[in-house]
């Protein structure tokens, strides 16, 4: 049975980029080799990177003066390169969740990491607001997806300082204005690609500020410079991401992608909100992710939680139990999930309420 992937990440890709993939595993485009076989340096490569670098400036409108890198150890390892390239007396975090508190840790091993608000005192189901930030901090560091907690910050924020973001999960979910931020990175295995990269892209303004020393593969500056090719790139990964932005591209772009997402997210929460043995674990509708969509039983029913997830299975679902900080349900919706999937998802909780 095709199973309905709700996998946080790795996550479900489009077909699209599976087949692909796995026919340049086989032979790319009639070279005689496979694409894990081929020099980084050949010519096939170069193209393929530089067209998926070129899909990303085209997707989300990315302004002059930005680079888009592709670099091995995925989010986490930008929550170090970040701070390395970028943090000269003190740095903002806002702290919504697991992924941001890694990041402010990270942080904090180079000086004064402020945590400007969280929302951890209500188990990070709301996105804070109304915070201030130090005049004289060196950036601001935002998670716009929280996966684990299913909140999101949909709106490009105005900053009077660099705006980094982290955007793993929600990444070419949405047209975005990228002039707000100085750096935006995401792991590929959410929205883009199998795990092994990153995609950063980067104001280069920004850069060359700091007085430390920086190690080279740590150095934005040298990835910039050697064109994200300044060691071995994750090949494989990279012609999966192609891949994806090509197919992103032939459904009409980011802008088609989020009227789909919104269509696929409303249809999701209206049943939670309708249904009277599911609640929402985020209240405000404003904060709510269009890409997790976590939920709980109500109280009424905790103790038919077993039985929904072994219901769900049965009907072909997968992925669907939350993380086990927020416990209940947790649906990843994102681009590449089929809008039959949330139906199906949809189509089980009314039946389960009828059992
Ligand atoms: C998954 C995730 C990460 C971690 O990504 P890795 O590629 O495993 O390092 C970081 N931030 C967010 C928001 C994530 O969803």
């Amino acid at each position: 049975m095709k199973k309905h992937n709700f996998y946080a990440g790795p996550s479900i890709l489009p077909a699209y980029t599976i087949e692909n993939t796995a026919k340049g595993i086989l032979e790319l485009d009639n070279t005689g080799l496979s694409v894990m076989e081929i020099s980084h340096r050949s010519k096939e490569f170069m193209d393929i990177m530089e067209q998926a670098q070129s899909l990303i400036k085209e997707l989300l409108d990315v302004p002059q003066g930005y680079h888009v890198l592709f670099l091995g150890g995925g989010a986490s390892m930008q929550f170090c390169m970040v701070p390395y390239n970028l943090f000269q007396k003190k740095a903002a975090y806002l702290n919504t969740g697991s992924w941001a508190s890694k990041a402010l840790k990270e942080a904090a091993v180079f000086g004064e990491a402020v945590e400007v608000a969280s929302s951890r005192d209500r188990n990070f189901s709301y996105i804070p607001r109304g915070y201030e930030l130090p005049a004289d901090a060196d950036y601001f560091h935002i998670t716009t997806n929280n996966t684990i907690y299913g909140t999101e910050i949909r709106e490009d924020l105005d900053v009077p300082m660099t705006l980094v973001a982290d955007m793993s999960s929600d990444i070419l979910s949405r047209p975005m204005d990228v002039s707000k931020y100085g750096i935006i990175y995401g792991g590929a295995q959410k929205n883009l690609a199998p795990s092994g990269v990153a995609v950063v892209i980067i104001r280069e303004d920004i850069l060359g500020k700091v007085d430390r020393s920086i190690p080279s593969m740590l150095d934005y500056r040298i990835h910039i410079e050697h064109k994200s090719m300044f060691n071995t790139p994750p090949v494989v990964p990279i012609y999966a991401a192609l891949q994806t932005l090509r197919w992103l591209r032939d459904l009409g772009g980011v802008s088609v992608m989020e009227r789909i997402n919104i269509e696929k997210a409303a249809l999701l929460y209206d049943e939670i909100d309708r249904n009277p043995m599911f609640r929402c674990t985020v209240e405000d509708e404003q904060d709510r992710s269009r890409m997790n969509i976590c939920f709980v039983m109500t109280d009424a029913h905790q103790e038919r939680e077993a039985d929904f997830l072994e219901f769900a299975s049965s009907r072909g679902m997968v992925g669907i139990k939350g993380h086990r900080s927020v416990g209940g349900f947790r649906a990843s919706t994102y681009n590449a999930l089929p809008r039959e999937s949330v139906l199906a998802l949809v189509e089980t909780m009314k039946e389960f309420e009828k059992k």
